[in-house]
C-alpha cells in the first residue's frame, strides 16, 4: 500500500471516516491540478503535498490542516483561484491555503536589510490562523529533506532562509524536534564540509564514549532504584548545528564540547522530578551555579525541565535534564503537542486560533505562576496575536507599527520631517489613500513635497502617539503664524482709518497697551486678534488713545481676502461663498474668521455689529479652489452621472461629491459639489451643464 491509501490508513487511527474522505478528496484534486508537473527529483509533483500532509499526520493535525497541506501549492503553482477552493472545500481550507501561499510569496532574500527577527514576526502576523504556520513549517521540512535535488545556489538560499526564519519560528512555538531537523539540514546545505567533519567526529567520539556513557547511565539507574523511584534514563547527544554554534560562538574546541556527557531522566510527575534531582545530587557532586529550575520558571516558549550539571567519576561533567513525560512531549512538539495528545472526539473545531490560544494560555499560566510574564508577552503573545503590522520601506527596512496604522503613521515613524511634508503614498507601488490601514508585508513609499504641511484631517485616522503629537505641534505652529499675520492685517486696516499703522505707533505706546492686556510681545496680541479673541478696532483705539479720538472710525474699508490665510480663515459651510460673491467675516472667538455670503441667513442678525462682523472683499489675486453645491434637475437617462462629470471636467471644474435622487421615473435630481476658482469659473461650469440634453434646471444651493 502506498501513497494516499497508506496515509488514509494512518489517518483513520485518529480521524473519522468523513474527515479521512475529505483529505482524500483534497489529494485527488491536487493530483489533477498538478497533473504534468514534476518535482526536480523527477517524481510527480503531487508526491510533495502528500509528504507534507504526512508530516502533519505524524503531528496528528486536524483534517482541515491536512487538506490545506494537500492543496498548499495549488494557488501558487497551478493558477487555481482561492474562490474555486472555497467552493470545493469550504472557507476555512481556502483561507489556510491562501495564507500558506502568501507566506511562500514573501521573498526574504530580495530585501536589502535582513532583519531575521522581524521577518519571523511578520510571518506570524501574516498568518491569522496558527495552522497556516504549521502547514508552512511542514512544507519547508519536506523541501529541506529533499534539498539535494536542487541546484546549489537555490538550495543555499532555501537553507539560509530556513536557519534564519523557520528554525526560530519552530523554536518560538516550542517545536524542538522540528527546529533540530531544520538546523541540521540547513547546516548541511550551507556548510557541507563542516557538517560532514563534525558528523564524522561525533561518530568517532561516540565509540570512545560508549563505555563511560553506559557506566554513568547504569549508576543513575541504580541510584533511582535504590531510592524507589521510576524513571527512564536516556543518553543524549547535541545535534550537529548546536555543536557547530558552540564551537563558533563560545570558541570551544570540539573535544571540550564532546567531553560533556548529557542525560535526560523522564519521570511520572513533577514531585518526582525534584526527588530525582536530590538523588543525583547525592550520587555526584553538583557543579555550583549550574542548577536551573525551568519547571518553576518555564522558558518563554513553555519549555519546562530541571537542569543541573554534575562532576562524574574522574571529574567528567554530566549534564542532566529531569522532566515529566508531559513536559517531554511539550518540549519536543510545543504547540503541536495539543493536536498530538488531546483526544479529538469532544473537541469540535473552535475556530481559528483555538489550539494556539490553548497553548498560549497554558504557557501564560505557567509564566504567571512563576511571576515572570514579561518575557512571555515579549516573545510569544505578540507573535501569535499580532497587535502589530510589519511593513517595508522602499529600501527593504522593516518598520513595526501598531495595528491599524496608516501611511501617515509610517511617515512619522520614518522621520518627523517626512511626516510633516507628506502629501501622498504608494502601497506596493500603487497610489493609495493616506488613511488606508497598512497590512503586514506591504511596501510603503511616502511622497513628500517641500513646504507641504500636515493636514488637520489626519488626526482622524492616525493611531500612533508620535504622529498625533507631531501633527498637533505642527498645526499649532502653523496656526499661530497664520493668526499673527491675519491679526496684523486686521489691526492695520483699522489703524489706516486713523491715518497710521502699527510701525508708526511709538514703541512705548505699544508696550503700554501690551501691559494693559498682560501680554509680553506684540505677536501674542496679534495672534489674539487673528483668532477672534480680541477686536482689532478696540486694540487700535487703545494704540491711538492719546489722540483723544474716541469715536468709531468711519472710513474703514473692507479687508481683502486672498485665499491664502490658512487655518485661521474658513469658509462657511452654510452658504459656501466663492470669489465674486459679496462677503462678510464673522469673528468667532478662538476659531478665527469665518467667511459668509453677505446675505447668508445665519448672520443676518449680526451683520451690522462691528464687534462681530467685518466687511470683506476678495483680493484681485485671490487663489484657491472653492466648493459650491449645485442642484441639477434633469430627465432621467442612462449614464447620466458620467455625462455630468465629463461636462464639469470640460469646464475645468472638479466634482468633489455627487448624490442622486430619483423624484419620479422621469426626472432625476442630482446634487453636485464642484470646486471652482470663482464666480466666472462657476458660470462656465453651469453653462456646460446647461448644454446637456434633458437638463431642466440648475440652482446653486444655499442653506
Ligand atoms: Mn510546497
Amino acid at each position: 500500500m502506498a501513497g494516499i491509501d497508506a496515509l488514509a490508513d494512518r489517518l483513520s487511527a485518529y480521524l473519522g471516516n468523513d474527515q479521512v474522505n475529505l483529505v482524500r478528496r483534497a489529494y485527488f484534486y491536487a493530483e489533477q491540478a498538478h497533473d504534468g508537473q514534476r518535482r526536480r527529483s523527477g517524481e510527480a509533483y503531487v508526491t510533495h503535498p502528500l509528504a507534507v500532509a504526512s508530516i502533519l499526520a505524524d503531528m496528528h493535525m486536524d483534517h482541515q490542516s491536512l487538506m490545506a497541506a494537500m492543496l498548499h501549492d495549488v494557488i501558487e503553482d497551478t493558477g487555481i483561484a482561492k474562490e474555486a477552493l472555497n467552493a470545493q472545500f469550504g472557507e476555512t481550507v481556502a483561507e489556510l491555503v491562501d495564507g500558506v501561499s502568501k507566506l511562500t510569496q514573501m521573498n526574504f532574500e530580495t530585501k536589502a536589510e535582513a532583519q531575521a527577527e522581524n521577518f519571523q514576526k511578520m510571518a506570524m502576523a501574516m498568518a491569522r490562523d496558527i495552522r497556516v504556520i504549521l502547514v508552512k513549517l511542514a512544507d519547508r521540512l519536506h523541501n529541506m529533506r529533499t534539498l539535494d535535488a536542487m541546484p546549489h545556489e537555490k538550495s543555499r538560499r532555501i537553507a539560509k532562509e530556513t536557519l534564519e526564519i523557520y528554525a526560530p519560528i519552530a523554536n518560538r512555538l516550542g517545536m524542538h524536534n522540528m527546529r533540530v531537523e531544520f538546523e541540521d539540514l540547513g547546516f548541511k546545505a550551507m556548510h557541507p564540509m563542516r557538517s560532514e567533519r563534525i558528523r564524522a567526529a561525533v561518530r568517532r567520539a561516540r565509540g570512545n564514549r560508549k563505555e563511560i556513557v553506559a557506566k554513568i547511565e547504569e549508576s543513575i539507574q541504580v541510584c533511582l532504584q535504590h531510592e524507589g523511584m521510576e524513571g527512564e534514563v536516556i543518553g543524549r547527544e547535541k545535534h550537529l548545528y548546536s555543536i557547530y554554534q558552540k564551537m563558533r560562538g563560545k570558541r570551544k574546541a570540539f573535544n571540550e564540547i564532546m567531553d560533556v556527557y548529557a542525560f535526560r531522566i523522564i519521570v511520572d510527575k513533577v514531585d518526582t522530578c525534584y526527588r530525582v534531582l536530590g538523588a543525583v545530587h547525592n550520587l555526584y557532586k553538583p557543579l555550583p551555579g549550574r542548577f536551573k529550575d525551568y519547571i518553576a520558571i518555564p522558558k518563554a516558549n513553555g519549555y519546562q525541565s530541571l537542569h543541573t550539571t554534575l562532576f562524574g567519576m574522574h571529574g567528567v561533567p554530566i549534564e542532566i535534564q529531569i522532566r515529566t513525560r508531559e513536559m517531554e512531549e511539550m518540549a519536543n512538539n510545543g504547540i503541536a503537542a495539543h493536536w498530538l495528545y488531546k483526544s479529538n472526539e469532544d473537541e469540535a473545531p473552535k475556530g481559528n486560533h483555538a489550539r494556539a490560544r490553548q497553548w498560549v494560555k497554558g504557557v501564560l499560566e505557567l509564566q504567571q505562576r512563576a511571576g515572570n510574564s514579561l518575557e512571555f508577552i515579549e516573545s510569544v503573545k505578540i507573535d501569535l496575536f499580532p497587535d502589530e503590522v510589519y511593513v517595508f520601506t522602499p529600501k527593504g527596512r522593516i518598520m513595526e507599527l501598531p495595528k491599524g496604522s496608516t501611511a501617515v503613521d509610517f511617515a512619522y515613524a520614518v522621520h518627523t520631517d517626512v511626516g510633516n511634508t507628506c502629501i501622498a503614498c504608494r502601497i506596493n507601488r500603487r497610489l493609495a489613500p493616506l488613511s488606508q490601514a497598512l497590512e503586514s508585508g506591504s511596501t510603503v513609499e511616502i511622497v513628500t513635497a517641500p513646504g507641504a504641511r500636515p493636514n488637520p484631517a489626519w488626526l482622524n485616522f492616525v493611531v500612533t502617539g508620535k504622529a498625533r503629537t507631531h501633527i498637533r505641534h505642527a498645526l499649532k505652529q502653523q496656526r499661530r503664524s497664520e493668526s499673527i499675520s491675519l491679526g496684523e492685517r486686521l489691526l492695520n486696516k483699522v489703524l489706516a482709518s486713523f491715518d497710521t499703522n502699527l510701525e508708526k505707533i511709538a514703541p512705548e505706546r505699544v508696550q503700554a497697551v501690551l501691559g494693559e492686556y498682560r501680554q509680553e510681545v506684540i505677536e501674542d496680541l496679534l495672534e489674539d486678534i487673528g483668532l477672534g479673541n480680541r477686536m482689532a478696532y478696540v486694540v487700535a483705539r487703545r494704540l491711538v488713545a492719546e489722540s483723544g479720538d474716541d469715536t468709531l472710525p468711519s472710513s474703514e474699508g473692507p479687508l481683502a481676502i486672498r485665499g491664502t490665510e490658512g487655518l485661521v480663515m474658513s469658509y462657511a459651510k452654510c452658504c459656501t461663498p466663492i470669489p465674486g460673491d459679496p462677503i462678510v467675516g464673522y469673528l468667532s472667538a478662538g476659531k478665527g474668521m469665518v467667511v459668509h455670503m453677505e446675505n447668508c441667513r445665519n448672520i443676518v442678525d449680526i451683520r451690522h455689529n462691528p464687534e462681530k462682523c467685518i466687511q470683506l472683499n476678495w483680493a484681485k489675486d485671490v487663489t484657491g479652489e472653492f466648493n459650491v453645491e449645485l442642484r441639477v434637475e434633469l430627465e432621467h437617462q442612462r449614464g447620466l452621472i458620467a455625462l455630468l462629470a465629463s461636462s464639469v471636467n470640460a469646464a475645468d471644474g472638479n466634482i468633489e461629491k455627487i448624490s442622486m435622487d430619483e423624484r419620479d421615473g422621469r426626472i432625476s435630481v442630482v446634487q453636485l459639489v464642484v470646486s471652482v476658482h470663482d464666480r466666472v469659473h462657476l458660470a462656465r461650469v453651469i453653462k456646460k451643464l446647461r448644454a446637456l440634453k434633458g437638463v431642466m434646471r440648475i440652482t446653486r444651493v444655499r442653506a
